[in-house]
């Protein structure tokens, strides 16, 4: 099943994601007029800055089995099978803060939300845009990434891509150090993998 795949390496910092996850659970969808919302809509996806002030695009990833589910003491976490989405009710949610003692990833937080009763305070994380992809939409995130740090589809993909990647890297340092002597044949094959660059 496709998810949201982060890429850490492509993200600018820009934060086009976060604006963009903020819209997609506001009340009236628009960039002008979802900041006069009360609550104003906040992102489900939160930037951190790295050692150096690099991005990095952290959300839940809906994990399998579910540490959140599992210690929420009211039931209120479950799984929404059509889109793996580990989704929190605001209805039974009594913001007891034991799914994020207990969320490695630290995605969670407590805040007004429109999807729950006016004024309440409720656990809120990623809901994977549930609604935009049963609409056949894909996660706003993933839409204002014009950096490919993040992406939507089969995660098994997204490896492979990853995986081949490495060893491209790899093979263009090893390509560099010749085949000791006598090994002519090696040293060819060598040569015609660098005239290919098939990476
Ligand atoms: S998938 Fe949707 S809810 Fe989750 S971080 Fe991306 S925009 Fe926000
Ligand atoms: S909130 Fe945390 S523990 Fe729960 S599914 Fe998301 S990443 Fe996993």
């Amino acid at each position: 099943m496709k998810q949201v795949v982060v890429h850490p390496e492509y993200c600018l910092g820009c934060m086009q994601c976060m604006t963009a996850c903020a819209i997609a659970h506001s009340q009236t969808h628009s960039l002008f007029y979802a900041v006069l919302e009360d609550p104003v809509p906040k992102s489900r996806i939160h930037v951190g800055a790295g050692l150096f002030g690099e991005g990095f695009p952290n959300r839940c990833r809906h994990c399998d089995p579910a540490p959140c589910m599992t210690a929420c003491l009211s039931g209120a976490i479950s799984r929404i099978p059509e889109t793996n989405t580990v989704y929190i009710d605001p209805d039974k949610c009594i913001n007891c803060a034991s799914c994020s003692m207990v969320c490695p990833f630290g995605v969670i937080r407590y805040h007004k939300d429109i999807s729950a009763i006016s004024g309440k305070i409720t656990a809120v994380k990623c809901d994977n845009c549930h609604e935009r992809q049963i609409q056949g939409q894909i996660p706003a995130c993933v839409e204002a990434c014009k950096s490919n740090a993040l992406t939507f589809e089969e995660p098994s993909e997204a490896m492979k891509r990853k995986t081949n990647k490495t060893a491209c890297t790899m093979s263009s340092e090893t390509m560099k150090i010749p085949a000791a002597s006598g090994f002519d044949l090696l040293n060819a094959v060598k040569k015609v993998q660098a005239e290919i660059k098939t990476c």
